[in-house]
């Protein structure tokens, strides 16, 4: 049997990840290959950090992606901090917050959670009395909760962390590159990044950055695997604290990203000729310009929806610029919907987890994917299809107040 090449359908992607990508960092997916210790390679390694120290707003040394999708760089800090028995509080207000939890407790954590409706997020104060109640050695939260399409406000917690000497791990996947993140003025220890959502490079990389706190951690965990150690390493395997895992061992990943190179797993070279160019278009338009083009399309998506009738889902003081939530009205089958979008019109809207399943669908605004004709698009295939579903919808005006707002 012959197989023909890949033929992929055109699509315009209106989810929370994976988005569509710009043409720029397809092409530069195809640059030829370099060995991984080239100094052709290493000064991209290089750039790669000083790009990200600028999209985390940090001046943290450390800045470098993991190989893997996002949960590896959330897996990462999290088992290179965690011995078995620290505690750890998870503030839980969506999917995401659940596999923060999971991730802790394969490790060994002793895991302390608090919990608000899905469509809420937490009053900093509610965080900061349950640290003083429980003590944490960290405190573990997401920033962007794709699953509900909430954002959660993180600078007075980071400072009641930072006085209560407390390690703050951020789960900013679906923020870095759409909405701000301020690692260091919000007091961060440990961050991790997304790149197939508001960076708009494929899946398969996750940037992390983290402080010299988590530094000092890694150092007492220190290992150099027993193949490649010189004879200096060899102290390093008397600790008796060293990381579970081996692929995620930050002490191990930094002396590969540090000066010594030395060799871990071989760096997913394509990969990161992707997040080059996907950081250097982010840096190119300017991050507070970037924010301001994800508010500006998300204002004419949401006048749209609701001139068409619809309901927004949640609490609409905390709602995340970038995904926008909308309740699948009565009687209309949410999944026939998306169906008829990505048959008749090959624009893809996405459905929500646990709770949400079947109750509301999730339009993404991120990146490339963030732009005028993709939100036009949308709502004229939304009313067209919602009517083809027997929906009450008012007709011919989403579009016209969506083009309201792009005239101011
Ligand atoms: C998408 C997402 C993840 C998981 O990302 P993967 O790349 O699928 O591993 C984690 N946290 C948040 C908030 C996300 O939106």
């Amino acid at each position: 049997m012959a197989f023909s090449e890949l033929q992929t359908p055109m699509r315009t992607i209106m989810t929370p990840g994976p988005v569509e990508v710009d043409p720029r960092v397809l092409r530069a997916m195809s640059t030829p290959i370099v060995g991984q210790f080239d100094p052709a390679f290493t000064r991209i390694m290089n750039e790669i950090m000083e790009m990200l120290r600028q999209v985390f707003q940090t001046k943290n040394h450390w800045a470098f992606p993991i190989d893997g999708t996002s949960r590896s760089g959330l897996e990462a800090l999290l088992c290179s901090l965690i011995e078995p028995g620290d505690r750890v509080l998870v503030p839980i207000y969506g999917r995401f917050g659940h596999l923060i939890v999971e991730i802790c407790e394969r490790y060994g954590a002793d895991v302390c959670t608090i919990e608000c409706p899905w469509g809420e997020v937490f009053e900093p104060q509610t965080v900061i009395d349950e640290i003083d109640k429980v003590s944490p050695k960290i405190l573990a939260a997401v920033h962007a909760e794709t699953s509900t399409g909430r954002l959660q406000p993180l600078k007075e917690i980071g400072l009641a962390c930072r006085e209560r000497e407390v390690l703050f791990v951020v789960d900013a996947v679906a923020s870095i590159g759409g909405v701000e993140v301020k690692t260091d003025e919000w007091c961060i220890d440990g961050v991790i990044g997304g790149t197939q959502k508001c960076l708009s490079v494929p899946s398969g990389l996750a940037p992390i950055t983290y402080n010299e706190r988590i530094e000092k951690i890694l150092f007492a965990r220190k290992k150099v695997e027993r193949g490649i150690a010189t004879e200096e390493d060899l102290r390093y395997f008397r600790s008796r604290h060293s990381i579970a895992s081996n692929y995620f061992d930050l002490s191990m990943l930094q002396d590969y990203w540090g000066p010594r190179r030395l060799n871990h797993h071989t760096e997913a070279t394509s990969m990161n000729y992707a997040l080059h160019e996907g950081l250097r278009l982010v840096l190119a338009e300017g991050l507070e310009q970037r924010f301001a083009r994800h508010r500006y399309h998300e204002e004419a998506l949401v006048a749209g929806l609701q001139v068409m009738g619809l309901t927004l889902f949640g609490d609409r003081n905390h709602k995340l610029p970038c995904v926008t939530c909308v309740e699948i009205p009565k009687g209309v089958d949410g999944e026939a919907v998306r169906g008829m979008l990505l048959d008749a019109f090959s624009i893809e809207i996405a459905s929500s987890f646990g709770p949400l399943h079947g109750k509301i669908w999730r339009i993404g605004t991120m990146g490339f994917s963030c732009r005028k004709e993709n939100i036009l698009s949308v709502l004229a295939a939304l009313e067209a299809v919602l009517i083809r579903h027997g929906a009450v919808v008012n007709r011919g005006e989403a579009l016209q107040a969506a083009l309201d707002v792009y005239a101011t």
